[in-house]
């Protein structure tokens, strides 16, 4: 079994999670930090933490 993680381009930082054996996605919203997918023809649970890009820009000293 192996899963595959998109990111689909319109969406906003959401990802996709799928099932390559057996063709079951799921979509999860972009605010879910830790996002369970779960497959039940394999009978197996993945779990995925998505991390947010954090890009803050450095603040000058004066
Ligand atoms: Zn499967």
């Amino acid at each position: 079994m192996s899963y595959r993680i998109e990111r689909p381009p319109g969406e906003e930082r959401g990802i996709v999670i799928a099932c390559e054996d057996h063709d079951h996605r799921r979509e999860f919203r972009p605010a879910e930090k830790r996002v369970a997918f779960f497959c039940p023809d394999c009978g197996v649970e993945v779990e995925v933490a998505l991390r947010e890009d954090d890009w803050r820009p450095l603040s000058e000293r004066c």
